[in-house]
């Protein structure tokens, strides 16, 4: 029995806030693309914890950067001191984003990002006296974090309505779902009708009066993995501009190289005027996030006296010593170049499940931030039925034969049930075969459970 727990098996819940459907193992050891747990049992971390363990667990030479530095320091209040890891990050950050976003502001996660990169945005009109641009329209469904402003933009009523009377709620347009759309359009022109849904919100809640747009440029968990057509990136960027807006991309789940760019908006060359940025930053050696921002939007604020906002933990020179060996495991193991090698590869194994499992409706997703979207029809894209509640079905029938994916139950902002399978971007061409193998035959159970239609 472990420490942790009673004798009734049990633990003791002091730091957990919510209900679990199972008990939960207690992790006790992680290397590369495994975990084991308390009892010795190995599973693979296909979803990369949140989609965070990017370069793989207890990399050598990430431990070894932050044990030496902290030796040196572990921190250094950023109102005193500057220190070399944040200045080195931030100079190495600004290497990988699109020209001008220079301005790196580092946080301790992806909700403190998303927060900060609307604070400046309001900062940024106040310094350059537009007080009346306040509202930032995102899409539905979107998750952009748990703390309240980031919450104000999240499309996600479940988690945002018991907060409603405590924040200001935003304006919201349709996720480019495409893929679900029954019209003889090509899709092309449903990108553009899709970014023209943002110059209607923009018309109706008059154009003034509108900061920014937020997007996640390839979904996360709420959309599973949702990629807009082509069209509808550029058209995005020049709604904004005809109207003054900025253009905000939260890049928390598709950034720091998952989808084999550095962006996710680097697949269309996008110039989003704010990115946040977390999850991979650190890549679960330590808390990190930052907000990186153009200079031209900078520096008015600055001349009316400076941002005014902040975390204590900000610039975290441990921290920001993890997020440095992070961005040289990538380079050094060409982490970008095997996230869409070994991307291709997953993804295609997934179309072949798909084919074998009817059930499975479309299969998404760029690099290794990939998703597989059930449906009852695929001719009509219609969900399964909710009672059957596949989408936690699939992941614990996983989870009992050594495969850890993520799911959700919206799209689009509709029912549906998806899976993401988002393994870290060190992930070999065997070890894909072990996911594959895992996921084909969890679908057999879960087809057999559910009495789902199986193909050849
Ligand atoms: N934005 C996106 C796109 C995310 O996926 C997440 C986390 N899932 C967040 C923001 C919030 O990040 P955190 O949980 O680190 O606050």
């Amino acid at each position: 029995m472990s420490q942790h727990q009673t004798a009734t098996g049990e633990r003791p819940a002091s730091h957990l806030f919510y209900q679990s459907r199972m008990r939960r193992p207690l992790a006790d050891r992680a290397e590369g693309i495994y975990i084991w747990d308390e009892h010795g049992r190995k599973v693979i971390d296909g979803s990369s914890g949140a989609m965070v363990v990017n370069i793989g667990h207890s990399n050598r030479n990430v431990l070894d950067a932050m044990k030496r530095q902290m030796d040196k320091a572990t921190f250094a209040y950023r109102l005193h001191f500057e220190n070399q890891p944040a200045e080195d990050l931030a100079r190495r950050l600004s290497g990988y984003m699109p020209e001008g976003l220079d301005r790196v502001f580092f946080v301790s996660g992806g909700s403190e990002a998303v927060e900060s990169c609307l604070k400046l945005a309001r900062q940024w009109a106040l310094a350059t006296d537009q007080p009346e641009r306040w509202k930032v329209i995102s899409r539905f469904p979107s998750y952009h974090g748990s703390t309240l402003g980031a919450l104000a933009v999240t499309g996600y009523d479940a988690l945002k309505k018991p907060f409603l009377p405590m924040l200001r709620d935003m304006p919201h347009i349709k996720a480019p779902t495409a893929y679900l759309d029954r019209d003889n359009l090509s899709m092309e022109e449903r990108g553009i009708r899709y970014a023209d849904m943002l110059e209607e919100k923009i018309l109706e809640e008059g154009a003034e009066s509108v900061l920014a747009f937020i997007m996640e440029p390839i979904g996360g968990a709420s959309t599973g993995a949702l990629v807009a057509p082509d069209s509808y990136y550029p058209r995005i960027r020049e709604i904004c501009d005809k109207h003054g807006i900025l253009l905000i991309h939260d890049e928390v789940m598709s950034g720091a190289g998952r989808t084999g760019r550095y962006l996710g908006g680097d697949h269309w060359n996008c110039r989003p005027d704010i990115v946040a940025l977390s999850k991979g930053l650190g890549a679960g050696y330590c808390p990190l996030g930052a907000m990186i921002a153009h200079s031209r939007l900078v520096k008015p604020v600055l001349d009316r006296g400076g941002f005014a906002h902040g975390y204590t933990y900000a610039g975290n020179p441990l921290a920001c010593a993890a997020g440095l060996t992070v961005l040289d495991e990538i380079e050094r193991q060409d982490l970008l170049g095997n996230a869409t090698r070994i991307g291709a590869l997953l993804k295609a194994e997934l179309e072949g499940l798909a084919e074998r499992y009817p059930f499975i409706g479309d299969v998404r997703g760029k690099g290794l931030l990939l998703a597989a979207e059930f449906v009852s029809d695929r001719n009509t894209m219609a969900p399964l039925p909710k009672a059957l509640e596949a989408h936690q079905r699939v992941v614990d029938i996983a989870y009992e034969r050594g495969l850890i994916i993520y799911s959700r139950r919206t799209r689009g902002g509709v029912e549906g049930d998806h899976f993401l399978v988002c393994p870290p971007m060190i992930t070999t061409e065997a070890q894909v075969g072990e996911i594959v193998t895992i996921l084909d035959a969890t679908l057999a159970q879960l087809a057999g459970e559910l009495s789902l239609p199986v193909g050849r």
